[in-house]
This record gives C-alpha cells, sequence and structure tokens, in this order.
C-alpha cells in the first residue's frame, strides 16, 4: 500500500496505513482517476500544469466493451479515456507511461479540433484507407490522428 497519494489522495482520503480499505479489499483500488494524475503515477511530467486534470480515465464499461474490437485497449473521448480492465490495472501499477501520451494526444486533439471536424477527419481517414483498399489495421494506422498520437508517444 503506497502512501505516495494514488488511490487515497483520489479519494481525498489519508493513508493511515489501515482502514476501511483493509477491511473492505476489493474497494481498496479507485475505479478512476484524473488523466494528470495517471500520467504522473507513470512518471510523465505534464506540461502546462494540469491540462488533463478534468479528463477521467476508467475501466470500459461492459456494454462498451462488447463493440469494441479485438485488441482494443483505449479509447479517448474528450473527456474520458476508456481503457480495457488490465489496462487499468497498468496503469495503478504506474506502467501505461507510451499508452497514457498517445490518448492524451487524442485528449487534445478533440480539444483542438472540435468533436465534429475531429469525427469527421479521424473517420473520412480511416474510410479513405479502407477505399484504396487497405485492410482494417493499415486503415486505422494511417488515420493522421492515430499517427500523431503514435509519434508524440514514440518520442519520449
Ligand atoms: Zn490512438
Amino acid at each position: 500500500m503506497s502512501s505516495e497519494g494514488g488511490a487515497f489522495a483520489d479519494y481525498g482520503l489519508r493513508d493511515t496505513g489501515y482502514g476501511i480499505w483493509d477491511i473492505v479489499p476489493d474497494m481498496a483500488l479507485p475505479r478512476s482517476l484524473s488523466l494528470d494524475t495517471a500520467l504522473r503515477r507513470s512518471g510523465v511530467e505534464v506540461e502546462g500544469g494540469s491540462r488533463y486534470a478534468s479528463v477521467v480515465v476508467r475501466p470500459v464499461p461492459g456494454w462498451l466493451e462488447r463493440v469494441w474490437g479485438s485488441g482494443v485497449v483505449a479509447m479517448a473521448l474528450p473527456r474520458v479515456v476508456f481503457v480495457s480492465a488490465a489496462t487499468f490495472d497498468r496503469i495503478l501499477d504506474g506502467d501505461a507511461s507510451t499508452l497514457l501520451i498517445h490518448e492524451s494526444a487524442h485528449v487534445d486533439q478533440w480539444r483542438d479540433h472540435g468533436i465534429v471536424r475531429f469525427l469527421t477527419r479521424y473517420v473520412g481517414d480511416y474510410l479513405r484507407g479502407r477505399a484504396v483498399g487497405l485492410p482494417h489495421r493499415p486503415a486505422y494506422r494511417a488515420i493522421r490522428f492515430e499517427r500523431e498520437a503514435t509519434e508524440r508517444a514514440e518520442r519520449r
């Protein structure tokens, strides 16, 4: 159990070393945290203060997970980043910096371009790739917003 904040900081509780969370172990881990906290937990220095403090990272709800394609581990929306259960565990362990930088790039893209332009460009790029005969994965990787996010994550 860490006294570095994390689970306790997210709930505004102080780590006393022993408490209700030890009696109810299944509730000891937070079900969500801010993208800002997630990035710092993974050792990523966040420029611009708490630019990601209002974005929530949480495990994907069951209904959405059922429509996710296989191999999807995360999806960034304007104010929330949904991640698979396994990925959420990695984030709590502070072991997901590359993924978090990638998703934070998407959060910036939503902000910079707006919902309509983001979706138009994202889906348009994908459909153009498919229209010229690319299979799903290459068409997905050719999406400009995906390339930009991947490049940002790789630069680190
Ligand atoms: Zn992406």
